[in-house]
């Protein structure tokens, strides 16, 4: 454990007795937790993971449990923090940190950290409740209920972007636009930007929150387009949103018009300073066929990404998925689910579900054998990962076509089939949406994939040849994995 001085200011003390100070140094200290905590949103997530070890003439003694915490809460919540108590007891005030170490008695109890589940119970009752808005707007149209900060399990893979999303929701902290979190599918992004909009739509229930995906967006405006109803679509981005959250932006993707579109509708938001928050699965500049111009205002403010979390985490999210939905599961279990998915947090959700569906359905108690197996069995059973291209190779190979047919332009009745029959092969066993199998074979539009899968679908039962050539393409594509 270390402990550091980290405020500049001068001790100037000697005229209190040290156990008057010590005393009248509580209440300091308890008048400036209620007045920084009811004026902000994520104060208790903050301090669970702090304790306060005393104020004793000007000295305020506080112990973080990690580094991270300690910077934000230092940097965020102690300028104001220690005003107050010089305020109230006329002292300069020097921040003490120590980092690290068990915390006995966390300044606040209820927030959902992963170390909290782990934590015995509290020894301390929470602090006065906070001045909050209570009123009651009604569900935003697409959010999930359950994706709440309270439900969100915060761990190293996923901090940066937690944090980044209370400030943006009006917690403490210095507030980035646009915010931009990226990360792989199943790790939390739309879960975020959920939660940053029921956060926001409780504390001020006026705001004009708009959420939605860029598929959305793409066809409303293509829609608003063809019934002449942009100056509506524009008002809607432009003017009557204070807080725009879009999912997956990725998708605007080589849509030329759209991403025009977004651009003016991005730009008049930030002058305005209102908040903007975009998720992707790749960071800006990775993103392919996006305006330059677009790409940059993407970065300009804040990239928090999300990585795969670690066996910890996973252990903590099985664990609030489990109290959510009153799954009762012994903790080795959990940690063997746990440690069989690592990349997926859908994926770690989905195994536990499964399990106890299983279990109640067999009616069999889940044990850590029955998981394993569970596990197992389901791993093997899960469609072997192939490519795009691997699919691609194969159908040219069976149909004799070049590697370049499939992506080219080339509506030839055989090439079309061949094409048509790859696009359906490709949905039916990867993980891929339509747009970017669209953008997989030669760029095209997501419509055109999904109708080619649903001729295929269409033939594979009604055209005993077609049927013929699907199977011996799929023994080939087994072949290969
Ligand atoms: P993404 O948008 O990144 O693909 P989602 O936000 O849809 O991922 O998350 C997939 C699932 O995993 C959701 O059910 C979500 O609640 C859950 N999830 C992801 N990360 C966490 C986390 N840190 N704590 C709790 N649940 C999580
Ligand atoms: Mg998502």
């Amino acid at each position: 454990m270390t402990t550091d001085i980290v405020s500049d200011s001068s001790v100037t003390t000697g005229h209190l007795s040290r156990e008057l100070a010590s005393v009248g140094g509580v209440d300091a200290w308890e008048a400036s937790v209620a007045y920084a905590r009811a004026r902000s949103a994520s104060f208790d997530q903050w301090f669970a993971g702090v304790q306060f070890d005393g104020l004793i003439d000007g000295v305020l003694s506080l112990r973080a449990r990690d580094e991270f915490v300690r910077q934000w809460v230092h940097d965020h919540f102690m300028p104001t923090m220690t005003d107050q108590i010089r305020q109230a007891t006329g002292w300069s005030v020097q921040v003490a940190w120590s980092v690290g170490g068990q915390l006995e008695r966390p300044v606040s109890v209820h927030a959902p950290t992963p170390e909290r589940e782990l934590m015995p119970a509290p020894t301390r009752t929470r602090a006065p409740e906070s001045v909050r808005l209570q009123a009651v707007a009604p569900p935003l149209e697409g959010l999930n209920a359950k994706y709440t900060f309270s439900n969100f399990v915060i761990g190293p893979s996923n901090q940066l972007a937690y944090a980044a999303s209370m400030a943006a929701a009006g917690g403490m902290g210095p507030r980035h636009n646009p915010l931009f979190l990226c990360g792989g599918t199943g790790l939390g992004k739309t879960h975020l930007v959920h939660a940053v909009a029921h956060r926001v739509r409780e504390e001020r229930p006026g705001a004009r929150i708009v959420y939605i995906s860029a598929e959305k967006f793409i066809n409303e405006f293509v829609q608003a387009l063809q019934d002449q109803k942009m100056s509506e679509f524009r008002a809607r981005y432009r003017e009557r949103c204070d807080l725009l959250l879009v999912d997956d932006i990725q998708f605007l993707a080589s849509k030329t018009q759209t991403q025009e579109e977004f651009f003016h509708a991005f730009n008049a938001l930030h002058q305005a300073d209102r908040q903007i928050i975009l998720t992707s699965d790749k960071y800006p500049q990775q993103l392919e066929r996006m305006e330059e111009r677009l790409v940059s205002r993407f970065a300009s403010g804040l990239v928090a990404d999300i990585q795969p979390p670690e066996l910890e985490t996973r252990v903590a999210i099985v664990r609030k998925k489990a109290q959510l939905e009153k799954i009762d599961i012994a903790d080795e279990v959990v940690l063997t689910i746990a440690q069989s998915v690592r990349s997926n947090v859908r994926e770690l959700e989905g195994t536990l579900v499964r399990l106890t569906a299983k279990s109640s359905l067999l009616g069999r108690p889940i044990t850590i054998e029955f998981a394993r197996q569970e596990i197992l069995a389901a791993s093997s059973a899960r469609p072997t990962e192939s490519s795009v291209e691997d699919i691609q190779r194969i159908v040219c190979h069976h149909f004799k076509l070049r590697s370049t047919d499939l992506l080219s332009k080339d509506r030839h009745k055989s090439i079309a089939f061949a094409r048509h029959v790859a696009m359906y092969l490709c949905k039916q066993r990867l993980k891929c949406s339509f747009p970017e199998l669209g953008r997989a074979f030669g760029n095209r539009d997501h419509t055109t994939v999904m109708s080619a899968v649903r001729k295929v679908e269409g033939l594979r039962t009604a055209d005993p040849e077609v049927r013929a050539h699907l199977e011996a393409i799929e023994r080939k594509l087994g072949a290969a994995d």
